[in-house]
C-alpha cells in the first residue's frame, strides 16, 4: 500500500506498541480503587500489558446449533495445526492480544484457545455468556425457562471458577441479539448480563445488528444501574444510520467497527473518521470478525486471517490524516479501557 515497506509496516506498529502511555489507575466501574485484572487464557494480566488488540475475532465457531454441537464434532489437534500459523503471523505484525468472541453452545473452547496462546505469544482472552442471536438456534434449552439473575448465576461462576471444567476465567460477556424490538429471551439476556457485570465487572459484548436494538439494549444496561461503558456494540458497522452510533457513544457506549476486510477498508476509515470528527474516537473499537475453523467443513474450510487491520487499515487511517496517537488510541487504550471497566 502507497509504497509503505513490509519492513517500515512493522516498524511502526512496534513503535506504537513501545509508546503505549502508562496506565493512570482509574476505578473500574465495579467498587474499588485499582485497575481490574484481566483474566487472559493463561491467567490474570494488568490491563496496561493487553498492548495492541484485535477486539472481535474467531479461531474456531460451530453453527450446527445448541442441540447439536459437541467438542466431538473436531479434532482439537487439527484446528490447533490449522490456526497456530495465522497467530503467529499476526503476532509478527505486532498484535499483542485477541479478543475470541466465540460463545458458549457456538465452540468455545478454552482449553484450545490456551494452548493456542502459549504456542503463539498473543495473549487470548475468551468469555461467558449466551448468543441469542440467530433466532436463538444457539441458545440452550434452559435459557428460556431459567430467570436473568439464574442465568447470572451461571456466567458469575464462570468468571469465579473458570469455564468448562477448565479454570480457565472469561475476560469479558459474549451475547446476542435479533432486532428491536427485543424478544423476551433477548432481554432476559441484557439484564442478566448486566446483574453478571454488576457483580464481576465484566463489560458486555452483544451481537447486535440495528441501531435500535443497541439503543434497547443501552436502556435496559442504564436501568440496571451500570454505566453504558460496560456495553460494547458489536458490529456497529452493520447500521447505515451513524446518527445511532454518535448516540450510543455519547450515551457513553463502546462503537465496535469489527468488520474490517479487504472490500471494507474505505467505509470503515469512513466509520472511524466519522466518529474522530465528532470526538468520538474514544469511544470506538475496531476488529476484523475474522477467522475461523469452521467445524463441520472439510480442513476447517476457508480461513480469514487476522492482518488486513494492520497491514492496510492503519496505512489507510494515516493517510487519512490519522496520528499515531489516534491509533494507537483505537488499538491499544481503548480496548485497555473498555475490557477493564475503565468509564
Ligand atoms: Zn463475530
Amino acid at each position: 500500500m502507497g509504497g509503505i515497506t513490509r519492513r517500515e509496516l512493522i516498524a511502526g506498529v512496534a513503535a506504537l506498541a513501545a509508546t503505549a502511555a502508562p496506565l493512570r489507575a482509574r476505578a473500574g466501574h465495579q467498587r474499588g480503587g485499582a485497575a481490574r485484572a484481566i483474566q487472559t487464557v493463561t491467567g490474570p494480566l494488568a490491563p496496561e500489558r493487553l498492548g495492541l488488540t484485535l477486539m472481535h475475532e474467531h479461531l474456531l465457531v460451530d453453527f450446527i446449533g445448541a442441540d447439536q454441537v459437541s467438542p466431538s464434532r473436531y479434532d482439537a489437534a487439527q484446528v490447533f495445526a490449522v490456526v497456530l500459523p495465522y497467530l503467529t503471523a499476526v503476532r509478527a505484525l505486532g498484535c499483542e492480544t485477541l479478543v475470541d468472541c466465540t460463545p458458549a453452545y457456538l465452540g468455545r473452547d478454552a482449553a484450545l484457545l490456551k494452548r493456542l496462546s502459549e504456542a503463539s505469544g498473543v495473549t487470548i482472552l475468551t468469555n461467558t455468556g449466551y448468543y441469542g442471536a440467530a433466532k436463538d438456534k444457539h441458545l440452550p434449552r434452559h435459557a428460556f425457562t431459567e430467570t436473568a439473575e439464574q442465568l447470572a448465576t451461571r456466567w458469575t461462576g464462570e468468571y469465579e471458577r473458570g469455564v468448562d471444567g477448565t479454570g480457565i476465567r472469561p475476560a469479558f460477556m459474549k451475547i446476542g441479539v435479533d432486532d428491536a424490538p427485543l424478544s423476551e429471551v433477548d432481554a432476559k439476556l441484557v439484564r442478566a448480563a448486566a446483574i453478571t457485570s454488576r457483580a464481576t465487572g465484566l463489560p458486555i459484548a452483544s451481537h447486535t445488528s440495528t441501531g435500535a436494538a443497541a439503543m434497547a439494549e443501552i436502556d435496559l444496561i442504564a436501568a440496571a444501574g451500570l454505566p453504558a461503558s460496560a456495553f460494547i456494540w458489536v458490529h456497529a458497522h452493520n447500521e447505515r444510520d451513524g446518527a445511532f452510533h454518535a448516540r450510543a457513544a455519547k450515551a457513553g457506549a463502546w462503537v465496535e467497527f469489527d468488520g474490517i476486510s479487504d472490500g471494507s477498508l474505505a467505509r470503515h476509515v469512513e466509520l472511524v473518521g466519522g466518529m474522530k470528527a465528532q470526538g468520538l474516537l474514544g469511544r470506538t473499537l475496531v476488529s476484523h470478525d475474522a477467522g475461523w475453523f469452521h467445524v463441520g467443513e472439510p480442513g476447517g474450510g476457508q480461513f480469514r486471517p487476522f492482518d488486513t487491520l494492520f497491514t492496510k487499515f492503519v496505512p489507510a487511517l494515516t493517510a487519512a490524516g490519522f496520528t499515531r496517537a489516534d491509533v494507537r488510541q483505537l488499538l491499544a487504550d481503548n480496548p485497555r479501557r473498555a475490557l477493564s471497566g475503565e468509564i
